[in-house]
Parts: C-alpha cells; sequence; structure tokens
C-alpha cells in the first residue's frame, strides 16, 4: 500500500475514506482535520484562553498536543476523580495523572489539577450509589470543568470527544428519540449564564485516528480503561459501531455528518429557558434551587451526621 500523497510506503488505511498515508501525511492531515473543525464551527481563536479537559487517555492528550502545536493558549484541567483498583497507588486515576503531567512537562504546559477524593472524600463514581457510576463521574467532571473555567477566566473549555464517542451517543439518543439530548449534540455549546462554552475539536477524528497520532508523535498516555466502566451503555454501542463499520466502512462518519444537517433543518435551536440558579454553587440547573451535582452531595451530608 502506498500513500497517496507521495507514493512512499503508507503506515495506515483510512478504510473509511479510502486513504492509505504515510507517517508525515497522516499527521499533516490530522492537524488539519482539527484545524478545519475549530474554524468551521467557531470554536476558539489564538487569543482566546482554552482549558482542555485532560483525563491521562490517547484522545484528550492527543488534543491538549496538537491545539498547543498549533499555537493556541492552551491549559490542561486533570480531574482526579480518586478510581484505583487492586494496584492501589498505581491505579487508574493516578496512573492517568502522571500520564498528564508528564505530557505537561513534554511541551511546557500548564496543568490545573482537581482531586475529588481529597475534596469530598469518596471516589467519584461512589459519591451517589444509587447511579450509575459513569453517570455520576460524568455529573461531577462537568460541575468541576464549569468550577475551573470560571474560576480561573477562561473563555472556553475543551474536550477530546471523538467520532467514536459521539456515534455511539448519537445512537442512543436516536434509539430514544430524544429531543432535547439530539438538539444539544453538537460541537460547541455556547456559554449560557453560568455554564462555560465547550467545544470539541476532535468530532471528526476517530479513536484509531487519534490513537495512530499519540503513537506517531511519541505521546504517552493511559490504556487501561476506567474499571468501573465495564457495563457501561457506550461501550456496548460502540460494539454495535465497530460491527457496522466493519462491514460498510464510512459509516460513522456518514452518519455524524448527516446528523449536522439533519439538526440543521429540523431541529429548533431556541434557548434553553427557566434555568434556575443552584443555591450553593450558583452554576445554572433545570432542576429546583440544587445542580445535580450538588444534590450528590448534600446526601452525603446528611448520611454523615
Ligand atoms: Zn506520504
Ligand atoms: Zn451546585
Amino acid at each position: 500500500m502506498l500513500c497517496r500523497k507521495c507514493k512512499e510506503k503508507a503506515v495506515i488505511n483510512l478504510r473509511q475514506y479510502n486513504l492509505p498515508l504515510c507517517k508525515e501525511h497522516f499527521i499533516e492531515r490530522y492537524i488539519s482535520v482539527v484545524e478545519d473543525t475549530i474554524r468551521r464551527f467557531k470554536m476558539f481563536s489564538r487569543n482566546d484562553k482554552v482549558l482542555v479537559a485532560v483525563s491521562g487517555g490517547k484522545d484528550s492528550l492527543a488534543l491538549w498536543y496538537v491545539l498547543k502545536k498549533l499555537g493556541y493558549k492552551v491549559t490542561g484541567l486533570y480531574i482526579n476523580l480518586g478510581i484505583e483498583n487492586e494496584k492501589g497507588e498505581e491505579g487508574y486515576s493516578n496512573m492517568s495523572e502522571r500520564c498528564c503531567k508528564n505530557l505537561a512537562e513534554k511541551i511546557d504546559s500548564e496543568l490545573i489539577v482537581e482531586n475529588v477524593y481529597q475534596k469530598y472524600g469518596s471516589p467519584a463514581p461512589l459519591l451517589d450509589r444509587n447511579r450509575a457510576p459513569c453517570s455520576v463521574c460524568g455529573i461531577t467532571k462537568r460541575h468541576i470543568m464549569n468550577e475551573v473555567a470560571k474560576k480561573y477566566g477562561f473563555d472556553v473549555v475543551a474536550t477530546g470527544h471523538n467520532l467514536d464517542d459521539e456515534v455511539a451517543t448519537l445512537l442512543s439518543n436516536v434509539l430514544r428519540w430524544d429531543e432535547e439530548y439530539l438538539k444539544r449534540q453538537y460541537p460547541v455549546l455556547p456559554a449560557e449564564d453560568g455554564f462555560s462554552k465547550k467545544v470539541k475539536p476532535l468530532v471528526f477524528l476517530t479513536e484509531k485516528e487519534n490513537l495512530a497520532f499519540c503513537i506517531f508523535e511519541g505521546i504517552e498516555f493511559y490504556h487501561e480503561e476506567c474499571p468501573f466502566s465495564k457495563d457501561a451503555t457506550s461501550i456496548f454501542m460502540k460494539n454495535i459501531w465497530a460491527q457496522i463499520e466493519e462491514k460498510m466502512p464510512g459509516s460513522k462518519i456518514r452518519f455524524f455528518r448527516e446528523f449536522l444537517e439533519f439538526r440543521k433543518k429540523f431541529l429548533s435551536q431556541e434557548e434553553r429557558k427557566d434555568l434556575g440558579k443552584c443555591s450553593i454553587c450558583g452554576q445554572p440547573t433545570t432542576a429546583g434551587d440544587m445542580c445535580a451535582f450538588h444534590r450528590i452531595i448534600s446526601k452525603i451530608k446528611v448520611q454523615h451526621n
């Protein structure tokens, strides 16, 4: 197989585009996809302060690295969720944190670390044992991202969601025809009073492309999946997508692109109304006078008393 651009030996074949590439042209293409996405969706400019939420995995670290390389003003945010496995100190959260610290040093970028266990006395997934662990983690991460962005005056929060994440979520949302979730599934969410602007510059790149980028650029990342995520719906959906893509290459990117067109035509984009304010942190909420995160935290306080 030869590189489509230079006819040297190809090291990767992007089957969805029937596009074999050498290392140099793969990296060149990867970077230009990220830049095009940032521009097309008006995500941020070189003057904006960008907070990159990093997990220690390949996607978010690739994002942090490429944004720095492109000359954006980036700072990493690592949320240590206090998740350990049988390896104790060498468990999931601490190992992930180490990968983030290593990259911060490598690219000479600032890293903010927030520690859930130290602050709330429990690993994030177990803050509320009546909810699915991934849901509690999601609420916790969103809350801390907003809090940190506001505290330090960041213009935008960037996350490493990739095409595989987006089509997995999209399929779940379509299976329920969940109009509210479908409306909000977009590469950019504008700032709404109290919520910071959120962007996903990697939505047109697959896990495989992010993995290859990390390997080619020598970015060390943590390989293990979160021990709590084994039963997650997202993993089930990703397995289904792998089968669809195997049989019909290009289905993922087509499904996502066509969805964006569909969304533009058929889903109205009016602002969300009736957002209340959390009485504890001031972040917006759709339910009563406490945000989802503080409803969880207040229950823990009651249990302790
Ligand atoms: Zn080439
Ligand atoms: Zn709150």
